[in-house]
């Protein structure tokens, strides 16, 4: 929430960083329009900027053409972008930034001239030790002209390029000094290369399509582009694709995973696959566990647009309770819009959400979301379905309480602006104004994603994979 812009999104404001995608077209055609489609399949990801960055693989030896812009993915390309896109490899990025601010010189992909030639590099996650990667390089020489980590990452593999054999040896050694969170996709002027941090924070999967491969941060983007799922790529995995195929090095595979477990309840798309997993399937589970955990006589489910729909119809399954849609979500607010005068702000909640008053009204409902962040949102909604004439308002919630920040690529703030840091699930009841409250557990948040252990659930537990920063660079990256 900056200046007098609000985010206009119907949740508090936990927001995912990125979302990242490549291809390599083998027979020669262009690619832009394709990671044009990608990136819309994944404006859900990010929508402070974007870019897409593309090369020949058959031309005059790598020489990029990239178009980035603060903005939706509709408002930053135009027709005519695509005249001055031409290139058969190419990799595209949308973000929202947690570290690094909302600037344009921090779009990405990023890309680099050094003396091995040209790489773009788009990333989705944070580093946990990007200060001190950068103070090192800092003094060496390294002078650095965005505030994100990423660059850190493209300046630490063109370091390591001049000693190694290859660009893939080049990565993998510096993937040796990273810690944190980073999927990634890079080109290179005749590669496209996709890795994934060891923990595996951030998904990250592979397509192909006619006689192209796609790396796409979610499968919904290969779905976008026609693409066929292949597989994901593994955690610690490096993938690479050139004109000879697509080659692997798991050299860096290790037994250890924490995969985001936030994915599944909020983030990606119900559409996607993340690691095996349907994400749809994995909300309705999660509303199954709600209606054991928390069972309530009432007469509808209700989910909160658009992740607590699934898990609402899971609590309906699980319960026999009548599933309804309460709430009419108007898609057509754009990302941002100017902050009312504070007598307007209850209507800002309205502009972006209605409730049925028909259906609600003289009803007992359960109202399923996926968090509570600061409460206020859902103190609203509850009012609104209160004021529709609901009897009772039931709301259960699709993830456990939040309690800790995340240094891998979210902004689940400190624990001082988490409402569930400073009261017990009745005061925070009593806030929102519900008639009862109940989150889902963390010990069953494995049953999401069918018993694998391999989790992050950090934000809820406290149990960080990877030890945080002594200092929190959320937002302070430019230090
Ligand atoms: S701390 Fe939470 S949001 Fe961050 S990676 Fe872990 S589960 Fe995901």
């Amino acid at each position: 929430m900056k200046n007098d812009i609000e985010s206009a999104y119907i949740t508090e404001g936990i927001h995912e960083e990125c979302g990242v995608f490549g291809i390599y077209d083998f027979d020669g055609n262009d690619v832009a329009s394709s990671i044009y489609y990608g990136l819309f399949a994944l404006q859900h990801r990010g929508q402070e900027s974007c870019g897409i960055a593309v090369s020949d693989t058959k031309g005059s030896g790598g020489k990029v053409k990239s178009i980035k812009g603060m903005g939706l993915v509709n408002e930053v390309f135009t027709p005519d972008s695509f005249e001055k896109l031409s290139g058969n490899i190419g990799v595209g990025h949308v973000r929202y930034s947690t570290a690094g601010g909302s600037t344009p010189e921090n779009t990405q992909p990023l890309v680099l001239n050094y003396v091995k030639g040209t790489l773009a590099l788009a990333h989705n996650g944070n580093l946990v030790n990007a200060l001190e990667l950068k103070d090192e390089l800092a003094y060496t020489g390294a002078i650095f002209q965005t505030t994100i980590d990423s660059e850190v990452i493209a300046y630490l593999i063109a370091r390591e390029r001049l000693k190694a054999v290859s660009l893939e040896e080049a990565i993998r050694k510096t993937m040796e000094k990273l810690r944190g969170a980073y999927s990634l996709v890079i080109m290179s002027a005749k590669k496209l290369i996709g890795a994934r941090d060891p923990f595996g924070f951030k998904p990250l999967c592979i397509g192909k399509k006619d006689n192209c491969y796609v790396l796409a941060s979610e499968s919904c983007a290969l779905d976008g582009v026609d693409a066929e799922f292949i597989r994901d790529v593994e955690p610690g995995e490096v993938v690479m694709i050139d004109e000879e195929g697509i080659h692997s090095d798991t050299s860096l595979v290790q037994s250890k995973k924490a995969k985001c477990i936030f994915e599944y309840i909020y983030f990606a798309r119900p559409d996607s696959h993340v690691d095996n997993v349907s994400v749809y399937n994995s909300r309705i589970m999660a509303g199954r566990l709600l209606a054991q955990i928390h069972p309530v006589e009432a007469d509808l489910v209700v989910g909160v647009p658009d992740s607590g729909n699934a898990a609402a119809m899971g609590y309906s399954f699980e319960s026999g309770i009548q599933y309804a849609t309460a709430f009419v979500k108007n898609s057509y607010v754009g990302r941002t819009f100017i902050k009312p005068k504070q007598a307007m702000r209850e209507s800002s909640v309205r502009i972006k959400l209605n409730v049925l008053t028909d259906v609600v009204k003289g009803k007992r409902v359960i109202m399923i979301d996926d968090s509570i962040v600061r409460g206020t949102t859902s103190e609203r909604i509850v009012r609104m379905l209160k004021n529709a004439g609901a009897t009772e308002v039931h709301v259960r919630i699709s993830s456990p309480p939040f309690l800790y920040p995340c240094y891998f690529g979210t902004d689940v703030p400190s624990g001082d602006q988490l409402i569930a840091y400073n009261n017990t699930v009745e005061q925070i009841r009593e806030i929102i104004g519900a008639d009862s409250l109940g989150y889902l557990s963390v010990d069953r948040l494995s049953e999401l994603i069918k018993g694998d252990e391999g989790y992050c659930d950090a934000c809820f537990s406290g149990n960080y994979p990877i030890e945080p920063p002594k200092q929190d660079i959320r937002g302070e990256f430019e230090r």
